[in-house]
């Protein structure tokens, strides 16, 4: 099953610059989330986003909606779309990505959506789960999964995937269920570099 398609975007978004080289990039991330997904679900996916992504050199910061008024280094929009309840797929979509970025003339957007439904599907492909539910915290961590996949992508400004890790080109049940799912160490220098950048133009 291929769940992951490798495109993610983000935009680099103002150019609004740090300080020095001391100061955090702060990511503004608006999060749009259909009104029936529990807070059980919204608060392990932000959990999972900020473990992976949070880092010295970067801060997320969640917001609800885009007003304008503050700053940011980097902001993504990720939407998730489609029924994103814990309930169980009566049935299994067709295996298609399960998260993407728009690309308009080869230029990355900020733009990134979650396919829910494709999540749910990949959770219980070849698999029988044995609640009525998928439990809310499981399912936010694998909605984490995607999100912070494309969030790397679009942070790193690359479709480089890893062979292993958060960046590996598919995800299947395994990878959304993991305990734990890292950066591997060339993504990791792929971001490394790219917060780099984004601190030094105050320079
Ligand atoms: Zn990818």
């Amino acid at each position: 099953m291929r769940s992951l398609p490798a495109f993610a975007i983000l935009i680099g978004l103002a150019g609004s610059t740090g300080a020095g080289g001391a100061e955090p990039v702060r990511l503004g991330v608006y999060l749009q989330a259909p009104a029936s997904t529990s807070a059980e679900v919204l608060e392990s996916l932000r959990l999972e986003v900020e473990r992976v992504v949070s880092r010295p050199g970067i801060q997320v910061h969640w917001r609800n909606q885009i007003d304008g008024n503050e700053a940011f280094h980097r902001v993504l929009v990720v939407r998730l779309r489609g029924s994103c309840t814990t309930e169980l797929p009566a049935v299994l979509r067709r295996p298609a990505a399960l998260g993407s970025t728009h690309v308009n003339n080869g230029r990355v957007q900020p733009f990134i959506d979650i396919s829910c439904d494709q999540v749910t599907s990949a959770l219980s492909r070849n698999w029988d789960w044995p609640t009525p539910r998928i439990p809310g915290d499981l399912y936010g961590r694998a909605l984490a999964r995607v999100v912070s996949h494309e969030i790397v992508h679009a942070l790193t400004e690359s479709v480089d995937h890893d062979e292993c890790g958060l960046m590996k080109p598919f995800f299947d049940r395994h990878d959304l269920l993991a305990r734990n799912l890292s950066l591997a160490p060339p993504s990791l220098a792929r971001l490394d570099r790219a917060l780099s950048l984004g601190i030094r133009g105050a320079d």
